[in-house]
C-alpha cells in the first residue's frame, strides 16, 4: 500500500518481456499482459516505427487504461553521431518517424539511444561526431516540443554505445542540446557496468532524470543479481523522483533475434514472462516503499521481498 501523502511513481515493463514479433497483434497482446500484471504503463519498441497500426494500438491504450512510452536505439548506417552527413541525415530522418510515431500513440516520450547506433563501437568518438549528435538532437528537440513530446537520452554500457556511458557525459550532453524537453533516463543494468554506485548518478542528474530502467545485472529477476537496489531507491526517493519506473528484462526465449545479438542475449533468463513480471512489480513497490518509510537501512533489500 502507498503511504499516505507519499507521490506514487508510475510502475512500467518492456512490451519485449511479452513477445517476440512485433506488430500491431502482438503490441495489443503486449497491453493487455502489462494490465493484467498490474503494472500502469508499457514501453513499445520504435526500432521500426511503421511496425504497428498506431490508430488501433492507441486505442487498445486506451482501453485498457495503459499508459506508454516509446524507445529505440538507431542502426549503424543512421547514427546521428556519424562523421559522414548522409549517415547523419539518414539518423534524422529515423527519429522524425518515430517521433511522429510516438506522438500519434500518445506517448509523453521518446527515450533510449537517440545520440549514437545501439551497438558495440570500434573507436571512441569524435568531437566531430558528438557536435553532429547535439545538433541533430536539437533540431529534433525542437519539433518534439511542437508535439509535446520529451527526449529521453538513456545512459548505456560501452559495447552498446561509445558516446554515453555515464550520467556525467549525459548532463554534458543535455547542457549542450539546451533544450527543456531533453531528460536522462539511466538504466541500473548499465549503471552496475560503467558508474561507482547506484546514488552518485542519481544526484548527479537531479531534476534532469526524466525515466529509470531498472534491470539485473544479467537482465533477469529482480533481487538475483548483484544491482544495489536499495541504494538506487534510496537516492531516487531522496530526490524527489516522481517520474516512471519501468522492468526491462530480456530472455533468450522471447527477444527478437536481431535486438538479442545487439544486447547479447544469449542465455534464458526466464521462461514464463507472467512469472518474471509480477515478480518485478512486487520487487519495486517492496523496495520503493521501504525506502519511502525509511526501512532500507534496517533491512537488506533482500529480506524485504519473499
Ligand atoms: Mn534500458
Amino acid at each position: 500500500m502507498t503511504p499516505i501523502g507519499v507521490r506514487r511513481n508510475v510502475l512500467g515493463i518492456h512490451a519485449l518481456v511479452w513477445v517476440k514479433e512485433w506488430d500491431t497483434a502482438n503490441a495489443e497482446i503486449a497491453i493487455g499482459r502489462t494490465a493484467d500484471a498490474g503494472f500502469d504503463l508499457v514501453e513499445m519498441p520504435m526500432l521500426d516505427p511503421g511496425a504497428i497500426d498506431v490508430e488501433r494500438v492507441r486505442a487498445a491504450l486506451d482501453r485498457a487504461s495503459i499508459d506508454v512510452r516509446c524507445s529505440l536505439g538507431l542502426p549503424f548506417d543512421a547514427d546521428v553521431s556519424s562523421e559522414d552527413d548522409s549517415v547523419v541525415a539518414r539518423g534524422e530522418a529515423h527519429l522524425e518517424k518515430a517521433l511522429e510515431a510516438s506522438s500519434a500513440l500518445g506517448a509523453p516520450l521518446l527515450t533510449g539511444v537517440l545520440y549514437s547506433a545501439l551497438g558495440k563501437y570500434q573507436s571512441p568518438p569524435t568531437a566531430l561526431g558528438w557536435s553532429n549528435s547535439v545538433n541533430a538532437l536539437g533540431r529534433l528537440a525542437d519539433r518534439a516540443e511542437r508535439l509535446g513530446v520529451t527526449l529521453g537520452l538513456e545512459v548505456v554500457n560501452r559495447y552498446e554505445s561509445n558516446l554515453i556511458n555515464t550520467a556525467a557525459s549525459a548532463m554534458r550532453m543535455v547542457d549542450e542540446i539546451g533544450r527543456d524537453n531533453v531528460v536522462i533516463h539511466l538504466d541500473t543494468y548499465h549503471m552496475n557496468i560503467e558508474e561507482g554506485d547506484f546514488a552518485g548518478p542519481i544526484f548527479a542528474c537531479g531534476d534532469r532524470l526524466g525515466y529509470v530502467h531498472v534491470g539485473e545485472s544479467h537482465r533477469g529477476y529482480l533481487g538475483a543479481g548483484v544491482v544495489d537496489f536499495a541504494s538506487l531507491f534510496r537516492a531516487l526517493v531522496d530526490v524527489g523522483y516522481d517520474g516512471a519506473i519501468t522492468f526491462e528484462s530480456f530472455s533468450a526465449s522471447t527477444t527478437p533475434m536481431e535486438l538479442a545479438g545487439t544486447l547479447g542475449v544469449w542465455r534464458g533468463n526466464w521462461v514464463d514472462p507472467m512469472d518474471v513480471a509480477l515478480r518485478a512489480r512486487g520487487y519495486i513497490e517492496a523496495v520503493l516503499t521501504a525506502a519511502k518509510e525509511g526501512r532500507l537501512d534496517r533491512h537488506k533489500v533482500t529480506r524485504v521481498v519473499a
